[in-house]
């Protein structure tokens, strides 16, 4: 639907964290209206109608997603049914439940327990300012394939993880640079490089607000199954400590997140 240039305006003014449910709401109500043009007017009427309902619009987590599942050329990995199976246990640990017995007074978004998914390493989701940021990861892998020294790996690679080797003898990655981002394996023509692994980056403990920190990240690249057991973790931690709302970014430690990582069944498969 097009946007006014003023209503544009109006919405990124809008707190992030509930902009792109109000920019959703103004164009459904303006729909339902039968209007196709958003101007000031329709943004502030649902602006107005939206923060006075929060309290029925929260559901106590949020677990968000990049647009990789709209067909984005650089998934590292497809997360369809992790971000299910994520969203399940947050329903049946009943996030809602334990929020309305421990927040005195109303129900606000930032009382929400937020997850976000990305594909790939570009991270469009904003995982790292969220209570669990989760990062797609395809680890590539040197195989026996001769190389043909066409560099095309070398030009695709943002992050100066490969090097050629002199006299023919192929690509090394330095993985201390690499993201796993996949995309060096997705331009060999011959093979050399392939996926060695696919999984996903996690990072604990991001968020905004009066004092923003970017989330830490859990050495290694993590099985779906790994993440669910990291999932649950978290939140029976966050259950353990929360009190009156506090968020999970808030009460967790550099122990905490040392212990989470170092917990059997959730030892990386790469590192
Ligand atoms: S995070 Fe990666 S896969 Fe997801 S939308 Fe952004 S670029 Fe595409
Ligand atoms: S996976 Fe991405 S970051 Fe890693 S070496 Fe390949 S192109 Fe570079
Ligand atoms: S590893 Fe593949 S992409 Fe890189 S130079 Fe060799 S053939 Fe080309």
């Amino acid at each position: 639907m097009k946007w006014s240039d003023e209503a544009e305006a109006a919405v990124k003014k809008v707190p992030l964290f509930v902009r792109k449910r109000v920019r959703t709401r103004v164009e459904k109500e303006a729909a339902e209206q039968g209007k196709h043009l958003i101007t000031i007017a329709e943004v502030k009427a649902t602006q107005t109608r939206f923060l006075n309902k929060q309290g029925h619009d929260i559901k106590g987590y949020q677990v968000e997603r990049c647009f990789g599942q709209s067909g984005c050329p650089n998934r590292a990995v497809i997360s369809d049914q992790l971000a299910t199976k994520i969203d399940t246990l947050f329903k049946e640990a009943d996030i809602l439940g334990f929020l309305r017995q421990t927040v005195t007074g109303n129900l606000k978004f930032h009382h929400e327990f937020r997850v976000s998914l990305a594909d790939c390493p570009n991270a469009c989701s904003q995982p790292q300012i969220r209570d669990i940021g989760i990062i797609g990861a395809a680890v590539p892998h040197v195989s026996g394939e001769a190389c043909s020294d066409c560099e095309a790996c070398i030009d695709e690679c943002r992050e100066d993880a490969v090097v050629l080797m002199k006299n023919g003898a192929g690509p090394r990655i330095d993985y201390r640079r690499c993201l796993s981002c996949g995309r060096c394996m997705a331009v060999c023509p011959t093979g050399t490089l392939t996926t060695g692994q696919t999984g996903y980056r996690v990072q604990l403990g991001g968020k905004l607000g009066r004092h923003p920190r970017l989330a830490r990240e859990l050495p290694g690249v993590f099985s779906a199954d790994q993440v669910v057991n990291i999932v649950r973790a978290c939140i029976a931690l966050y259950k353990k400590k929360s009190t009156a709302g506090a968020r999970f970014s808030e009460i967790l430690t550099g122990a905490d997140v040392d212990r989470i990582a170092g917990q059997a069944g959730v030892q990386p498969i790469s590192q």
